[in-house]
């Protein structure tokens, strides 16, 4: 596997893809965009705190296609906006290729999702773009698969890579899934690729984030990604995992 790009190049780090300086990077935003004033109420909050980066779906993975799916084009304008005034560096989900050029003008991050990172032909379409992608692991892949996926980008052009460990399936049920460890340190050691964890998707409960926060940062990740909303309880999708505000800039504190 050495000669794979992604274990033989030199990557830039979070901070470098964004001319930004950043010591460790936080990305966080509602699960989904909702409307402008939720989004608006989060920003303010980051902003506060000094965090640079926001995140919100707009097209939503869902299990049910029963349940929310999202604003679509609706809620990229929102995110647009809402970067804009802000100054902040948006991250959000492309599912479809086809949406990919929408994304280029209304977002800086595209984010592959978990259920997506062995969507050959999206990762294709990515790698073609010179938009940063931030590539979540599948819940079901090894960490081989997941730095083959992240190939696929790489080697159709695209560089800018950040790798995120959201957590994978195990027999454990008390958090919705594993969060590796072990995988980051691995990414960590044998690539130069950024990698972040994501603690909302992997622990799907808020209790515990600030002490796996710590625990992610002290062995030298790149980042993490929580989910926070203004009122989690009344949030359309993931209420059990998003930070209020309080916790959310409660969180911001005890990293910095
Ligand atoms: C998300 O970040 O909105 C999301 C759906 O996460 P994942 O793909 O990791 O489940
Ligand atoms: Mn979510």
């Amino acid at each position: 596997m050495e000669n794979l790009l992604v274990y033989s190049q030199k990557f830039k780090s979070l901070p470098e893809m964004f001319g930004i300086e950043d010591k460790f990077s936080i990305i966080a935003g509602p699960c989904s965009i909702e409307s402008y004033k939720q989004m608006k109420i989060v920003a303010q909050a980051l902003v506060k705190n000094n965090v640079r980066f926001i995140r919100g779906g707009a097209y939503k993975p869902r299990t049910s296609p029963y349940t929310f799916q999202g604003l679509g084009i609706d809620g990229l304008k929102i995110l647009n906006d809402i970067r804009n005034e802000y100054h902040l560096i948006s991250v959000t989900e492309v599912m479809d290729p086809r949406d990919i050029g929408i994304l280029e003008k209304y977002a800086d991050i595209m984010q592959i999702g978990s259920r997506n990172m062995q969507n050959f032909s999206l990762l294709r379409e990515v790698g073609q773009s010179k938009h940063p992608v931030l590539l979540k692991r599948g819940m079901m892949s090894t960490v081989e698969e997941f730095l083959l996926a992240a190939e696929y980008i790489v080697s159709n052009g695209n560089k800018n890579v950040i790798l995120c460990e959201r957590g994978i399936r195990t027999f454990e049920n008390s958090t919705r899934f594993t969060l590796d460890f072990a995988c980051i340190a691995m990414i960590k050691q044998e690539t130069s690729l950024p990698i972040i964890a994501d603690l909302s998707h992997s622990l799907g409960r808020t209790d515990i984030v600030d002490l796996m926060a710590k625990a992610v940062k002290s062995m030298g990740t790149d980042g993490i990604m929580v989910e926070a909303h203004p009122f989690p309880e009344e949030a359309l999708s993931d209420k059990n995992q998003q930070l209020n505000i309080n916790q959310l800039e409660k969180l911001i504190g005890a990293l910095s």
